[in-house]
């Protein structure tokens, strides 16, 4: 379906950033068929890829900031009750619901992803398949094989030990002391634990979110065991 493009002011789109903190499209994903368009204009299943944040000076040229993970619009008008509608940057209530549209979020249990109605959005309409991956395609490496990749970077003699069913890894150190333990949160999240020195006895939560400094794909072993050897490196 054709629709109206964003005309109102000048803006430019650099090519998306292919380093490892930005997520790799779907393979469906023309980004040749990006196209800029108003935030009330996005229809569900568009792949929302970049914002144009306000230019510095007045009359320079907005440029589009991609978003590492770009997502799929699921559209809908602000619910006017979550944190990010209260904050303090929007305060939607409903006097002012019209003015803004969530390409995200809402009725979802998470907060509204809010776009002023006439903002520019950089998409590739939709929809977009994603990339159809079995399951073993998708995980293919258990958490303790993260970890023992891990314990090879870390060096020689270091070891680590699996929980139940492998959802574990337990490092431990060439003198055998352990030292880190590699899961995943109920939501999701990798993380490390990595035990204080100074509180032997009682290990240290240590939680890095090391998923917002860089992407981490389950399927990219090397990565991600770097990612874990560093931070075990850097905090023990
Ligand atoms: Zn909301």
């Amino acid at each position: 379906m054709k629709r109206p493009l964003y005309t109102l002011s000048s803006v430019v789109v650099p090519p998306r950033p292919t380093d490892e903190d930005y997520l790799p499209l779907p393979a469906a994903a023309d980004p040749d068929a990006a196209i800029v368009v108003r935030a009330s204009h996005v229809e569900d299943g568009d792949l929302v890829l970049a914002r144009f944040p306000e230019p510095e000076w007045p009359g320079e040229p907005r440029v589009a900031g991609y978003f590492q993970e770009p997502y799929p619009a699921k559209t809908g008008g602000p619910c006017g009750e979550c944190m990010d509608c209260r904050n303090e940057l929007y305060r939607i209530d409903e006097r002012d619901v019209h003015r803004y549209v969530a390409l995200d979020g809402p009725g979802a249990n998470v907060p509204c992803d809010i776009w002023p109605r006439n903002a520019p959005v950089l998409i590739i309409p939709g929809p977009i398949p994603a990339d159809e991956l079995t399951p073993e395609q998708e995980y293919p490496h258990s958490i303790v094989a993260f970890a023992q990749a891990a314990a090879v970077l870390l060096g020689e003699g270091w070891q680590v030990h699996a929980g139940y069913w492998g959802v574990t890894g337990r490092l431990s150190d060439p003198e055998g002391e352990d030292i880190a333990v590699v899961g995943v949160e109920d939501d999701g999240q990798l993380y490390v634990d990595v035990k204080s020195t100074q509180q032997a006895l009682y290990p240290v939560r240590y939680n890095p979110e090391i998923h917002s400094d860089r992407f981490l794909d389950p399927r990219d072993l090397d990565l991600v065991a770097q990612v874990i050897a560093e931070t075990v490196r850097e905090n023990r």
